[in-house]
């Protein structure tokens, strides 16, 4: 029997990975991946040469029997995305929930995730978080705002370029005063954070590049404004 590797992999900068990540990436047989040209640019940068399997929204149902059939033979496997923590608002919950259910050894590579990171420097209480994800973008959006208006804890968004102008259009509407810290691009080129109310993001916002990946943290109801720092910080 082989075992499931969970890879973490980076979220922008190919220097944030674990040393072990790479041993495991060097020693498995086989690697699971969403996008094989998203995986090939990181693991050519680290010259490591290994067959691909493709598992994806579409074709997981099919996929997922022949991979626990090869870690049945004995083949080990490295499961990553193409972005940080699989699993995490990523494929893989159904590969591994198989894995579980045919005795295979799950084992977890950590490293990066953006909730974690934009968390690690938002400076706002930590304590007690809600991971939402991506937001329903249609169905059901205006409830989850609705219901998030009243959140006690430190709420932890995804949004990505289409849709982050509108995302902060509706916090200034559900939330107008709340505080909420914008994270762009993280550990990259352009990487940058926002910090004040959505208000205030969106009166300059002609002023800022809106493109690339977000991760938008938003204050508990009861949070004391005051105690947080405005403004924008720029690596
Ligand atoms: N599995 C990933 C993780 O561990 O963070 C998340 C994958 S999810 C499909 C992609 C979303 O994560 C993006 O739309 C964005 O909200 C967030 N994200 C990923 N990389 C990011 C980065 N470098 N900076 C800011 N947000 C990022």
């Amino acid at each position: 029997m082989g075992k499931l590797y969970v890879v973490a992999t980076p979220i922008g900068n190919l220097s944030d990975i674990t040393f072990r990540a790479i041993e495991t990436l060097k020693s498995v047989d086989l690697i699971i991946c969403e996008d094989t040209r998203v995986t090939k640019i990181l693991l050519d940068h680290y010259e490591i040469h290994k067959p691909f399997f493709v598992i994806n929204a579409k074709n997981e149902t099919k996929k997922i029997p022949e991979i626990i059939n090869k870690i049945e033979q004995g083949l080990n496997c490295a499961l990553v995305s193409d972005a940080g923590t699989p699993c995490i608002s990523d494929p893989g919950v159904r590969l591994v929930n198989s894995a579980i259910a045919n005795a295979i050894e799950v084992v977890g590579i950590p490293g990066a995730n953006a909730a974690v990171m934009a968390l690690s420097i938002a400076g706002l209480p930590t304590d007690s978080i809600v991971f939402e994800g991506f937001l329903p973008q249609k169905k059901g959006r205006q409830k989850k705002l609705q219901e998030l208006s009243n959140e006690e804890r430190t709420i932890v968004l995804y949004e990505s370029t289409y849709r982050i102008k509108k995302l902060l259009e509706e916090i200034n509407q559900y939330m107008p005063f709340r505080h909420i810290v914008v994270a762009r691009e993280l550990t990259k080129k352009f990487e940058e954070t926002w910090r004040g109310t959505a208000s205030e993001m969106l009166s300059g916002i002609e002023k800022r590049t809106i493109k690339g990946e977000f991760v938008v943290i938003i204050a508990a109801k009861d949070f004391k404004c005051r105690d947080a720092i405005h403004g924008d910080s720029t690596e």
